[in-house]
């Protein structure tokens, strides 16, 4: 038994709701378009859901009609590790938090300019703070 991992575990399962814990921590996905911020359009910063690191600026969102939230590019300095994921029959590149480890969603390279890259996350990984009115 890993005791660090468990107590981890156990922290994380505290922090988050059980839909949370799902897609964070087990790699789930949460049904298109059921998501909080998939239709989100206000300014702000979208940060891990778990150890709120700062991932996406809210100027990197578009609609892809995917049915999640979806970005061009990560924020400046994001902490995001990618890892090739050959599940469910697909070769896909699974994003990461690369400060906690958290699942975030998947890239695909068929996204807008000026990236051409598509960030698809699940709105459960994310905690979007919104700018305050100036
Ligand atoms: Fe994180």
């Amino acid at each position: 038994m890993n005791d660090s991992r468990d107590k981890d575990d156990n922290q994380w399962r505290e922090k988050l709701t059980p839909q949370q814990y799902e897609v964070c921590r087990n790699k789930g996905t949460e049904p298109a378009f059921t998501g909080e911020y998939n239709a989100e359009k206000a300014e702000g910063e979208y940060l891990c859901a778990c150890c709120e690191t700062k991932l996406f600026d809210s100027e990197s969102k578009y609609d892809s009609g995917s049915g999640w939230p979806s970005f061009y590019a990560a924020a400046e300095n994001a902490c995001i590790d990618e890892e090739v994921d050959n599940s469910r029959g697909m070769a896909r590149t699974e994003i990461t938090c690369s400060k906690c480890g958290s699942h975030l969603g998947h890239v695909f390279p068929d996204g807008p300019q000026p990236t051409g890259l598509r960030f698809c996350v699940n709105s459960l990984s994310l905690k979007f703070e919104k700018q305050e009115e100036s």
